[in-house]
């Protein structure tokens, strides 16, 4: 159970020093009650105050880290349901999946679908990071032969597995990029948990139903493994769903740490080669609630709106999503180059510089400080006004690195002109189009 800050202010120093930026020691163990602050920022806890705080504050949902390097990437962590109440910590992370049923042609075919994915979109690189090699009664190809391959992509695999002896082989090849086993069950636990553990690998459990998995990671534990992920699917849809919510709300809302780790959804399973309703239970299950979501492949059409959920999803709400103030200076540009300015909310500031990077035009993108809010909402605000640009043009000393004396402004703030000329009489204001899409054909008439 959290600590309510009465709890923590008995267990805290008491000397009211402010030396944590708090004004007392009740102040401050409010805020720690109220995750505002970490009990670190204070320097005088006893050790033994500390270790109690840290049992008692521990999220109810393990962090586990899987990969190597820097493919490494971190699960579960969650302490809400809803992303409104906080935030999410651990973005899902996606899967396209390879199968010893497939004959090598198809295994490279995957692969190379798998590398087509890869773009950036507001400063965040959307790609696959996941293979899942599923060993299967039915096999037609050398299953370690499949690890080999999908090892050498780079990205975490997840080796979907109950043979045990198989997966020793697979893990021989690949362990040392941190794999997961995901090959545990009622009947293998105790010999899965031995190549998990022998390995240094996380180890995914599934059963038959809750109960059976339950059991199965309490058994687990008491082996002294909590490197665990739980794999919820079912036989179909609805067992999956209602597992993938169970789980999650048994773990942070009753408080039961068996079910506290990382879950694996497998749609590639319940999907049966629908690929539109796979498309849709990629969107369901990243919402509710996948760590790892597997699907049988994931073409770009489909990543464009799923990537573009999860990355709605897993950003903090209380945290604008902002770029740094600066200058940009795109397609090669130098200080005699045109100026164009815009505000830093991330969004604007991607849309308008891939937009600008389409033109070729040598441009100096100029960001100030809006306050991360898009061009009309920080202008109503009075966040991105005559007044503040010509501020941070002389912050920011933009008249002493750049040579031009043009600047283009957004089309919607066109109104805005004659004030940035009276503020700025150095400086020609041209205005821009409306919407960023029409920015190439501008700049290139420009030039
Ligand atoms: Fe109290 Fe520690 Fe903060 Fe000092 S630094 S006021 S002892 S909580």
């Amino acid at each position: 159970m959290a600590l309510k800050g009465l709890d923590i202010f008995k267990l805290s120093p008491k000397k009211n020093c402010k030396e944590c930026g708090c004004p007392t020691c009740m102040a401050f163990s409010m805020k720690v009650a109220q995750g505002a602050i970490d009990v670190s920022a204070c320097p005088y806890f006893a050790p033994e105050a500390l270790a109690k705080l840290s049992a008692a504050t521990e999220p109810p949902m393990k962090t586990i880290k899987v990969g190597a390097g820097d493919a490494e990437m971190t699960l579960g962590g969650e302490t809400v349901l809803f992303r409104h109440e906080k935030t999410f910590v651990s973005k899902t992370r996606y899967a396209s999946a390879v199968c010893d049923c497939m004959d090598a042609a198809a295994v490279d075919a995957r692969l190379a679908d798998i590398a087509k994915v890869d773009y950036e979109r507001i400063g965040e690189r959307m790609f696959v990071e996941m293979i899942y090699v599923n060993h299967s009664s039915e096999a037609v190809s050398d299953y370690v032969e499949i690890v080999k391959k999908a090892a050498a992509t780079g990205r975490v695999l997840v080796l979907g597995c109950t043979d045990v002896e198989l997966a020793k082989a697979a893990l021989a090849v690949c362990k040392d990029s941190k794999p997961i086993l995901n090959g545990a069950d009622a009947s293998n636990y105790e010999a899965m948990n031995a190549v998990a553990t022998e390995a240094g690998v996380v180890l995914g459990v599934s059963g038959a139903n809750l109960s059976e998995i339950h059991d199965t990671v309490e058994k687990l534990e008491g082996l002294g493994n909590k490197n665990l992920v739980i794999d919820v699917t079912g036989e179909n849809v609805k067992d999956t769903f209602a597992n993938a919510v169970q789980v999650r709300k048994a773990a942070l809302k009753d408080g039961d740490r068996t079910f506290g780790y990382p879950s694996i959804v497998n749609t590639a399973k319940i999907a049966m080669g629908d690929s539109h309703k796979q498309a849709a239970l990629l969107s369901l299950f990243t919402m509710k609630y996948g760590s790892i979501v597997i699907a049988e492949n994931i073409s770009y059409a489909e990543a464009l709106p799923l990537y573009g959920l999860r990355q709605n999803l897993f950003t903090d709400p209380q945290k604008p999503m902002k770029v740094e103030p600066g200058i940009y200076p795109l397609n090669g540009a130098d200080e005699n180059s045109i100026c164009l300015t815009t505000v830093d909310f991330a969004l604007t500031y991607f849309l308008v510089s891939g937009e600008l990077e389409r033109s070729g035009v040598p441009v100096n993108l100029i960001i100030s400080d809006a306050g991360g809010l898009s061009v009309l909402t920080s202008w109503a605000a009075g966040k991105f006004s005559a007044g503040t640009i010509a501020k941070f043009f002389e912050e920011a000393k933009i008249e002493e690195k750049v040579k031009s004396r043009k600047l283009v402004i957004p089309g919607k703030v066109a109104v805005l002109k004659g004030e940035i000329e009276a503020k700025l009489p150095n400086w020609e204001v041209i205005i821009a189009p409306n919407e960023a899409v029409q920015l190439v054909k501008f700049m290139k008439d420009f030039a």
